[in-house]
């Protein structure tokens, strides 16, 4: 897969590692400060409960692919949500050593280190000791939720093939997360350890259309659907289809996966999200002099993570509270040359409202929407029986089952977009279920 895959050479230089990888040495140093917690919260934060004490002994014993093995166990992705996992606020919010005042054990760099001393040594999983079952199932969408339901039930025993209408599989791994977070080769060498496996691929075929679903389902005996978000929410506001008007996860792929660098001088983004931010990011590393960030409410309302919009200032982006779009102008050569907006108070609830009047300009040459993505309403329609609510699947908690037993979901599509670790519980949760519907039709 990574042979197909050919990365512009400057977005390295552009995007070097946030956080760049411990030594050996520094690795034991780190993983000898583990308490080895019984019943450790670390662990019990973890969405996929990584076994954190387990693997940070074997690093201490320096036991790099029994460490690793031990993070894959619980979470084939280990080594993507070493790099995109918010640990502040889950493994190394919840280690011990907050209590007695010392800086949290680094849990993510240490699942790194041993994550990618197992890529770097080979990549090779012990075969699996499962007998061959009775069983096919198609997952739609090659994002985490799909991979990790996937490598589950191919580790026992059953025929997956997994479906994405994407030229890439990896989903936002690949196409969608800031490449100083995760390097999109990183993502796709874990997709080629989930095809050791033994998990047929289809890239670039869409299912589409209630008949095609109608064949799968005759020809499979569960469907999985991890099939993610849609497009981005639009702005709603005139001029907003302006060509230099692109939306964060086309900008963002269009980086990491297609070569296209250019930016414009002045950036405005819309919306305050971590997707916003990684947009704000890029826009400064690929050399836009002046990027602002323009949000309708205030500071402590935004939806980034606390660390993504310290991040962000360190970058050079600078924000606009309480500032709501109203149009994008182009002057008449057609470049663009601003964007108009409102200013914004907050009601005593916090309902924001546009103050009429308040009309002022920024002057910029790409705007940047970055409000949300909207659910795949016609896709899952086409999905005969199985329930949707406010934009959600509705499923089983437990087993990720839908309303039509046949299928199963996980991921974005169930919980309306969250962390890539809170796909892999999802996909392996619902890899489970599946499994136990089809020993007890086989049985
Ligand atoms: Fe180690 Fe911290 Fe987890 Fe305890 S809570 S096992 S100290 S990482």
């Amino acid at each position: 897969m990574q042979s197909v895959f050919q990365q512009h050479p400057e977005v390295a230089e552009r995007f070097p590692d946030l956080h760049p990888p411990l030594t050996a040495q520094s690795a034991v140093i780190e993983a000898n400060r583990c308490l080895y917690c019984f019943d450790a919260p670390c662990t019990g934060a973890c969405p996929t409960h990584i076994d954190v004490p387990r693997f940070i002994k074997k690093i201490a014993n320096e036991n790099l692919r029994g460490s690793a093995l031990t993070i894959l166990d619980a979470n084939i992705l280990g080594a993507s949500c070493s790099h995109v996992c918010p640990v502040q606020v889950l493994c190394e919010g919840a280690c011990v050593m907050h209590h007695h005042h010392e800086p949290p054990i680094k849990i993510a760099l240490l699942q790194r280190h041993a994550m990618d001393a197992f890529y770097a040594s080979g990549a090779v999983l012990p075969k699996t000791s499962a007998e061959r079952r009775n069983g096919k199932i198609a997952c739609i969408g090659a994002g985490p939720a799909s991979l990790a339901c996937a490598a589950e039930l191919r580790q026992r025993g059953y025929d997956v093939t997994v479906f994405d209408r994407h030229r890439l599989p990896g989903g936002l791994n690949t196409y969608g997360v800031a490449e100083y977070k995760l390097p999109t080769a990183d993502s796709l060498r874990e997709i080629e350890l989930v095809g050791s496996l033994g998990v047929d691929f289809q890239f670039g075929t869409e299912i589409a259309g209630e008949a095609a679903f109608a064949n799968l389902e005759k020809e499979y005996d569960a469907i999985f659907l991890g099939v993610g978000l849609g497009a981005m929410h639009r702005l709603r506001i005139p001029g907003e289809d302006h060509p230099a008007v692109i939306d964060a996860l086309a900008f963002i792929a269009g980086y990491k996966t297609a070569g296209r660098l250019a930016v414009g001088r002045r950036v405005v983004v819309v919306g305050a999200g971590n997707t916003a931010i990684d947009a704000a990011n890029a826009a400064k590393r690929l050399g836009a002099e002046e990027v602002q960030i323009l949000y309708r409410r205030v500071e402590t309302h935004m939806p980034a993570f606390g660390f993504e919009y310290e991040h962000a200032k360190q970058e050079g982006v600078r924000f606009l509270w309480q500032t709501q779009p109203i149009a994008i102008h182009a002057d008449t050569d057609g470049e663009l040359r601003s964007i108009e907006c409102l200013r914004v108070e907050l009601a005593q609830d916090g309902t924001p409202r546009s103050i009429a009047g308040s009309n002022f300009h920024i002057e910029c040459d790409m705007v940047v929407p970055a409000i949300g993505q909207s659910p795949l309403f016609d896709l899952l329609t086409e999905c005969y029986g199985v329930r949707v609510e406010h934009g959600r699947v509705v499923v089983d908690r437990v087993t990720g089952q839908t309303s039509n037993p046949k299928y199963f979901a996980g991921g974005d599509c169930v919980n309306g977009g969250r962390e890539v670790v809170d796909a892999v519980a999802d996909g392996k949760r619902a890899a489970v279920g599946i499994a136990k519907v089809l020993e007890s039709a086989h049985a």
